[in-house]
């Protein structure tokens, strides 16, 4: 045997078959949406773009249960370790299991630059590696909070013309957390991301909502790093928190647009164009209108099966197109699925490949 074919005997299978320079982007379509709002027939109208654009070329799973906890960073860091993380969701803490970020550089022996994380908030600010043994920030995600980037490039002044984009998050306007320093600085954005303060700050203006801010910078690390793995979380709809039905649809139908702006910058860049696998789901749901223990649409509390029962679709080169499964599958499902396209081994999750996607 020849040290080639040898060398190739060992190689993982899914590895040997992926194509040079395939991609992955996970688009969550959060923070907490409901199916009332979304794919239920009265909800359809908020989202043409996943509708018309999206689901005739995807394989769609109708029915995602998540058992975790309802809060956006943690149930985020879940879906990201595929293990139900049970740490408390105000925390400016790690995953305590390792992060598909983690799974992927260590399998893969790729660098830092290869995979990248755009967060809502600054509580997801530890969301790139876990604090589990062998593995950690050396081996994660960079994190890139959008909204952290604005505020330090504006005076105290003129934040004010930017408060739509500055808002932390929804459900506890007076929490803080902490950032850890891991984060990408302000100083990176010209070295790293070929942008420069004025013009970061300058296309902000011109921006409606802290989710817009994001797609911005996810465009610019298509097309400055291109990394392999590419995560990012929308948060706008959680304005739904303030009890205000109409801003919460608001922000699903921006969401629906620029999950469809996400796919056609996939399929318009050369490094992603043709190799490109994206998976949209929310993080969670919102209190069904008859749960007495809730508000409904205002928050995620009870914990009742709307709010647990969710969607994610896949789009790409090798998912087959306008099939819908209907099976129910869990949330934590997703880690495994992308280390069965990406070629790495989970090995802590607690989900099972997507056999439909993979
Ligand atoms: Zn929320």
């Amino acid at each position: 045997m020849s040290a080639g074919s040898a060398l190739l005997s060992f190689a993982p299978l899914r590895a040997m078959a992926m194509p040079r320079g395939q991609k992955v982007m996970v688009v969550t379509f959060g923070g907490g949406a409901r199916d009332e709002e979304t794919f239920a027939p009265e909800g359809q109208e908020n989202i043409p773009h996943l509708m018309n654009e999206l689901i005739p070329r995807a394989t769609f799973f109708t029915q995602v249960v998540n058992r975790g906890i309802l809060g956006h960073y943690v149930a985020t860091a879940s879906l990201a370790t595929g293990v139900y993380e049970t740490f408390d969701n105000f925390a400016a803490v790690a995953p305590e299991n390792p992060t598909v970020f983690e799974y992927y550089r260590k399998d893969r022996h790729r660098p830092a630059s290869d995979t990248w994380v755009v967060a809502p908030s600054n509580g997801f600010n530890r969301i790139g590696a876990s604090s589990f043994r062998l593995y950690g920030p050396d081996m994660g995600a960079g994190v890139i909070l959008p909204k952290h980037l604005l505020a330090a490039a504006l005076s105290r002044q003129e934040g004010s013309n930017y408060a739509h984009l500055l808002r932390d998050n929804y459900e506890t306007p007076f929490y803080t957390p902490q950032l850890s320093g891991n984060e990408f600085q302000l100083h990176q954005l010209n070295g790293i991301l070929n942008l420069s303060v004025a013009e970061f700050t300058a296309h902000a203006r011109s921006l409606a909502s802290p989710d817009e801010l994001s797609v911005y910078i996810v465009r610019q690390l298509m097309k400055e790093l291109a990394p392999s793995l590419l995560w990012v979380t929308l948060h706008d709809m959680d304005i739904a928190h303030a009890g205000t039905y109409s801003l919460y649809l608001e922000g699903i139908r921006r969401t629906d647009r620029l999950c469809g702006e996400i796919w056609k910058a996939a399929e318009s860049e050369p490094e992603y164009a043709g190799k490109t696998t994206m998976f949209v789901l929310p993080d969670f749901g919102r209190d069904s209108d008859g749960d007495p223990g809730g508000n409904g649409f205002q928050h995620h509390r009870t914990g009742d099966p709307l709010s647990r029962t969710t969607w994610m679709m896949a789009i790409g080169p090798h998912v087959r197109e306008n099939v819908s499964i209907n099976r129910p599958v869990q949330s934590l499902d997703l880690v495994p699925t992308l280390g069965a396209l990406l070629g790495f081994s989970p090995t802590m999750a607690h989900g099972s490949p997507l056999t439909e996607v993979i």
